[in-house]
Formats: C-alpha cells, structure tokens, sequence
C-alpha cells in the first residue's frame, strides 16, 4: 500500500524471518524499506498516526522475533552511501554492508576495521552493540554517529564519547534504548596504519613471519578463523544460521571471578592448579568466555533441543536446525542459563535484542 501524499511504499503481514540470520519469527504488520532520510521520517509518521510501535530493522543478524511477529511498523534501513575523505576518515550510510565496507577500507588499505572482517550486518546495527571481535571494537575508530533524535524530532550528531561504548554495549542498547536511528556513521582510519593483533590465535598465525602483515592479510586469517567456527554467515553452512554469539562472556571483577572458580571446584570442575581462563578488558575488570562456561556445564557442540541446537562449530552460538520456533530457542537458552547457574553460580546474558516478545 502507498501513504498518501508520501513516496512511501507499506507491505502488510510481511513474513519477518527471512529478514533474520537466524530465520526465525512471525510476521510484522507492517514493513517499509527507507532508503531515503525522507522516508524515515515519513515512516514514523505513518506508525505515529496509526498508534502503532515501530522496530528499526538492519541486516536482521542480531534479534530474535518471537513466533507471533511484530505487531506494529518495521522500518527496513535502507540508505546507501559511503564516502572516504584523505585523512582517513570514511562515512557510510546505516543500510551499507558493513563487511563490504570493511573490504573497501583494506582495498584503500586504511587500518582500524580488518579484525572485524565477517561480521554480518549492516554500519547502522554496528555502534547498537559495539561490535567487537578478535580484540577490536568498532567504538574505537567511530568517530561520529549521525542519527535521528525520536525524542526532539532533529538530527542530531553524536562523537565517539557521547556513545560511550563498552563490551556489547553503547546508548543506543542501554540508556537511551529506541531512542535514536542511526543514519550514517564516520570512522576515523588509520591510512597505511599498522594491523591490530591483539588476539593470540591471530598472533599466532603470523608468529613465524619477521614482517608486519598487511591488513588484507590480517582480514584472510580473520575470516578463515571465522569460517573454521561458522562465525561468517554461508548458505551452505548450516552452523552458520544464528546471531553470532548467543551469550555475552560476563565481565567481573577478581572477587567475583575467584568465587566462580571456587564453584567449580566444588564440583569437581577444576583440577587445584587449573584456572578459568580470563581476559583483562579494563582496570580491575576480566572477561570470563562463556563458551568454556557451558561447555563445563556440560553442553557440548551440536547439542540439540528440538529443531534448536547449539553449533557443531562454537559453543557460544544457538542455531535453528530448519523450522525452529522462537519458542524452542527460547527453550535451549533457559536449559543453559539454568544450568550455568548450577554450576557456577553465575548468570549468563543473551546477546541478541529480542523483538515482540
Ligand atoms: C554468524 C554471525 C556472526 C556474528 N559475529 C559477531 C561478532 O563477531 N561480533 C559482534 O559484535 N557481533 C557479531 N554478530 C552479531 C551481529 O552481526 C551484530 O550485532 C551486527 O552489528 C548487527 O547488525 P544488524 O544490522 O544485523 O542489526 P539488526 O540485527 O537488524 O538489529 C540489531 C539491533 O540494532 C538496531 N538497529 C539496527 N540498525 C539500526 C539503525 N540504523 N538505527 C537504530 N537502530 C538500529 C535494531 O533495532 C536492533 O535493536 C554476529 C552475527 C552472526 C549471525
């Protein structure tokens, strides 16, 4: 249906799930695709006049719809553009790819994005959560968020700082929650910069080599690293139909992390000089991987829970074996979270933003 006086088309019961990595979920009342800032602001008046809620959709690789849908407007980002200035600096529209836009950093050879090559998605879905892999954090080369304000109706520009980015977190999936839509967003490169190798399985591969390796080399061993755990999204690669990472690792201070470690060994988890292993994200701050956690827990890979299962590949990813329902996703998390708890007293939180639930 198209909105009178607007150049805005409107699809009704629009099936959602195959706008998901995942594939999974009902229908949406009412899906638009903007691709055009007008047609955003069109959209939220379309949903404004009918009273009906409104979930701002990307590449669809981060959420879970529950089986019944989304009973209001689904806004499609759809803008396009991309732009690299001399210095580094490069902006792209929120409905870019975000690893095509990578591929094109690393073919102008600027560093700052290679470690975060494969991660699905759209620019806009990258500053909601932060995204991060193998060290990195796209909140450290952001350098501008250009986004529409629900609250005052404006365009609003907001630096790195205003998004205070955290592990998975920033603003815009905490505090301020709903509040903005990403419209475009500037990173600031490094041209000719020296790769990141922080992580010690990327490290590792480069050991041998008295040379610093590019960055397009450092984006090959990335997405092979991926690959090898299902972790880049391939149609023929069915431990690849998930959200990434179904847990956050949770992030402690030391005490806590001793009183995990001590729970473990209770039960028998841990041999006396066996530690958790943890990563140092912060002062006083350690990261524990919730992978080792549920696989101690006594889950292993491919374990399945009606038509959901957890990866052959990574033990971190919830995948939908065909036909799962949210339900039985919903169900394998719970079965987890529970039995983590048992085990080592600890809580895990999901990842992914769930919608219409
Ligand atoms: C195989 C696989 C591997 C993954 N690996 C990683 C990884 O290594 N690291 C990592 O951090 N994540 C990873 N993810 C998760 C996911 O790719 C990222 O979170 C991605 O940034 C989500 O972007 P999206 O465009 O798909 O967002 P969506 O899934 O569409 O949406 C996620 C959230 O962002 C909001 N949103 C999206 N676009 C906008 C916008 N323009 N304005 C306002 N809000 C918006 C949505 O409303 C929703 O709340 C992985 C997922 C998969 C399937």
């Amino acid at each position: 249906m198209a909105e009178p006086g607007s150049s805005l088309a409107i699809e009704e019961n629009v099936a959602l799930a195959p706008f998901t990595s995942i594939g999974v979920g009902g229908p949406a009342r009412f899906l638009t695709r903007a691709r055009s800032e007008e047609h955003i602001l069109q959209s939220l008046l379309f949903a404004e006049k009918r009273g009906c809620p409104v979930f701002v959709l990307g590449g669809g690789s981060n959420i879970l719809i529950s089986d019944s849908g989304f009973p209001g407007l689904v806004v499609k980002v759809e803008l396009g553009g991309i732009r690299a200035a001399a210095d580094g600096r490069v902006s792209a529209a929120a409905g870019e790819d975000l690893d095509t836009l990578i591929r094109l950093c690393i073919d102008k050879n600027l560093a700052g994005l290679e470690c975060l090559s494969g991660i699905p998605g759209t620019v806009g879905g990258a500053p909601i959560q932060n995204v991060g892999a193998y060290g990195d954090e796209a909140g450290e080369v952001i350098s501008l968020v250009r986004v529409f304000d629900r609250r005052s109706n404006r365009i609003l520009e907001l630096g790195a700082s205003d998004c205070r980015f955290g592990y998975r977190s920033s603003i815009f999936n905490t505090e301020e929650r709903e509040r903005y839509i990403i419209l475009e967003v500037e990173f600031a490169l490094r041209p000719g910069g020296t790769p990141h190798l922080r992580y010690e399985e990327l490290r590792r591969r480069f050991a041998a080599r008295s040379s610093i390796p590019s960055v397009g080399e450092v984006r090959e061993a990335v997405l092979q690293i991926r690959r090898s755990k299902a972790m880049v999204l391939s149609e023929n690669d069915p431990d690849s139909r998930s959200v990434g990472s179904f847990f956050k690792n949770p992030v402690l201070d030391s005490d806590q992390a001793d009183r995990v470690e001590q729970a473990a060994r209770r039960r028998g988890l841990l041999r006396t000089s066996e530690r958790i292993p943890r990563f140092v994200i912060g002062p006083g701050k350690q990261k524990l991987p919730a992978a080792w956690l549920i696989e101690r827990a006594g889950f292993s890979k491919g374990y399945c829970c009606g038509r959901a299962a957890i990866s052959g590949k990574h033990a971190l990813a919830l995948i939908n074996r065909g036909g799962a329902s949210a339900e039985e996703i919903l169900t394998l998390m719970q079965r987890i979270q529970e039995r983590v708890r048992e085990t080592f007293e600890i809580d895990l939180r999901p990842e992914p933003v769930f919608v219409g639930f």
